[in-house]
């Protein structure tokens, strides 16, 4: 979920980025390209007037108007998409009835400028053009209905690509070009060029001028935004014509030089002419001109008898088009799904990464624990492999390593070590007299006795059968000797009973001392077992020690 929020943050960052907002109602402003059909010049004087009194910024937009470049059609751009509005004229009726889908906003100028300007000027007729070479444009179809209507059709005269360039026709390198009524004929004039203008009107043909259009698809998905661009052109318009000076220095100092500030001017003055602002608002669109433009080009061949002008002008009631809208939201709904089903993927994986991991801990602190018992039980083997089972004493095998290790530091620190061996007298009889088992709990209390009534540092194993050995360092052969009599007497003065009658038994003890009676462990348990040997054949219950060999204790 952490993830999923932390998207939906950068996709709300990235909207925002996307596009400054506009100041008025902190909408994005919207980036839009206005094509245009000429160079810059007073004949658009409207959409620079929007744009630099902030008409267009307070709509919401931020406007690239776009001279006209060679080979560049506007319908072209506006359908193709590389911008969102354009200028056309007349044109654009035919090809809205060939099915190219352009939609008028705002007719600028109500009356064509267009004309065919001829150098010389003692032309009678159109017919004279027959064979000469003109510069015209592919979408002045006005031009072309109108030679058509003089029964001069294109393929006698030669056409040639427009320069855009009055000079063409001053040097003789065309005899014609055309042209805009507003326009070119101050430069001729200037220059005292002799000229000749065939305009369409003479043949009848009235078409409409300089129109502003955009496609059928934008309309469709935000008419109101289109209607506010076409209100926001149309206020440019208003103070254009009620301020041409103004505009004429401002098409100089932004737009280039091409004209000089007299020819703007007189570009302005033939234009209002032509719009006739006083008579008409500007931007009126009249459905009937359209048709009977439609049907000029119909009669000269250009469109069928049966074509359709349905939708061709704006009506901003059109209710919007939301599938783009619909499209963007499922996108997103899809995204959002795909975040949550890979944020679920994740924490279905987490949760079972966490089990795992659970998993594994335990199973680690099991083996830990049966390690630790196994560790345990091989300490109780190793122990028991060195304890006597009956007695639960140290056994010989333990005895012989403690003797080896207790010499070896008494050597090294000088201090003496005694051994006593220790045997049960008559234990055959006893056995005999009261059973094995009783044989075995003497042995056992025995063994309990030394063991509780030794020091510290002593040892008590069994030597084997009913015999005992005590280890016991730092203590002298006398200290040795009272301690094996203090065991002797206390064992005579203890009597058993194992459910039977009572019953007394005695032990003989044998003593001996390192360094005194041997010098390794060998040496000395010799010692001692010939001392105890000499207790059993003195008569048994009595101690006696390696180095009185002959004298009782
Ligand atoms: P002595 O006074 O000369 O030592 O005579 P003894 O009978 O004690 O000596 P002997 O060596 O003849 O006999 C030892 C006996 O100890 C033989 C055996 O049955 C008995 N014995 C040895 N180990 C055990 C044991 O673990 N349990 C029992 N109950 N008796 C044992
Ligand atoms: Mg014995
Ligand atoms: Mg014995």
């Amino acid at each position: 979920m952490m993830a999923f929020c932390r998207w939906c943050g950068l996709f709300c960052a990235a909207v925002l980025a996307a596009a400054p907002l506009h100041a008025q109602d902190m909408r994005p402003a919207e980036k839009v390209v206005l094509q245009l059909k000429w160079k810059h010049q007073f004949q658009f004087a409207g959409y620079y007037a929007a744009l630099k009194k902030g008409y267009y910024r307070d709509a919401g937009f931020v406007v690239d108007i776009r001279e006209a470049q060679d080979g560049v059609d506007p319908v072209d751009s506006v359908l193709k998409g590389e911008a969102e509005f354009g200028i056309g004229a007349s044109e654009l009726a035919l090809y809205r009835a060939q099915g190219r889908p352009v939609v008028v906003l705002a007719v600028i100028l109500q009356h064509s400028p267009l004309t065919l300007i001829v150098r010389g000027g003692g032309l009678n007729s159109v017919h004279d053009l027959e064979g000469k070479r003109i510069m015209l444009l592919p979408q002045e179809t006005e031009l072309y209905a109108y030679l058509e209507r003089e029964k001069l059709p294109r393929r006698r005269i030669v056409e040639v690509p427009h320069s855009f360039s009055t000079d063409d026709l001053v040097k003789g390198r065309v005899d014609a070009l055309s042209g805009y009524s507003t326009d070119e004929p101050y430069v001729l004039k200037r220059l005292g060029v002799p000229y000749s203008l065939f305009s369409p009107r003479s043949g009848g043909i009235d078409f409409y001028g300089d129109t502003l259009f955009t496609s059928e698809a934008l309309v469709r998905r935000d008419p109101q935004r289109v209607a506010a661009f076409r209100e926001a052109s149309l206020r440019g318009w208003q103070y254009a014509m009620d301020n041409p000076g103004e505009i004429a220095d401002l098409i100089i100092e932004r737009y280039g030089r091409r004209h000089s500030r007299e020819h703007l001017l007189f570009e302005a003055e033939e234009m209002r002419r032509l719009m006739q602002p006083h008579l008409i608002s500007v931007g009126h669109i009249n459905p009937g001109r359209w048709r009977s433009i439609a049907e000029v080009y119909a009669e000269a061949g250009m469109l069928p008898a049966q074509y359709s002008l349905d939708g061709f002008i704006f009506d901003e009631t059109l209710p919007r088009d939301l599938s783009r809208l619909y499209r963007g939201l499922a996108v997103a709904i899809l995204a959002i799904a795909l975040v949550t089903l890979f944020a679920w993927r994740q924490a279905v994986f987490n949760r079972r990464l966490r089990g795992e991991v659970t998993r594994r801990r335990d199973a680690n602190e099991r083996l830990q624990r049966q390690l630790a018992e196994i560790q345990g039980l091989q300490e109780q083997l190793q122990e028991q492999a060195l304890r006597d089972s009956l007695t639960g004493l140290y056994n010989r095998r333990y005895f012989d390593d403690v003797l080896e290790r207790e010499l070896a530091l008494a050597r090294r620190q000088h201090y003496p070590v005694s051994l006593v061996m220790i045997d049960i007298d008559h234990f055959k009889q006893l056995n005999d007299s009261h059973g094995h088992q009783a044989g075995d709990a003497v042995l056992r209390e025995l063994a309990k006795y030394l063991t509780d009534n030794s020091r510290a540092g002593d040892l008590i194993c069994r030597w084997g059968g009913e015999e005992f050995v005590a280890v016991m360092p730092h203590t002298p052969l006398s200290g040795a000797i009272r301690r094996a009599e203090f065991w002797r007497s206390s064992f005579a003065a203890h009597p058993f009973s194992f459910g039977g009658p009572e019953f007394g038994n005695t032990l003989s003890a044998g003593v001996a001392v390192w360094p005194g009676d041997g010098d390794t462990p060998e040496d000395l348990l010799r010692a001692a077992d010939r001392a105890l040997y000499r207790a059993k054949s003195g008569g048994r219950n009595r101690v006696e020690s390696a180095a009185q060999e002959g004298q009782p204790c």
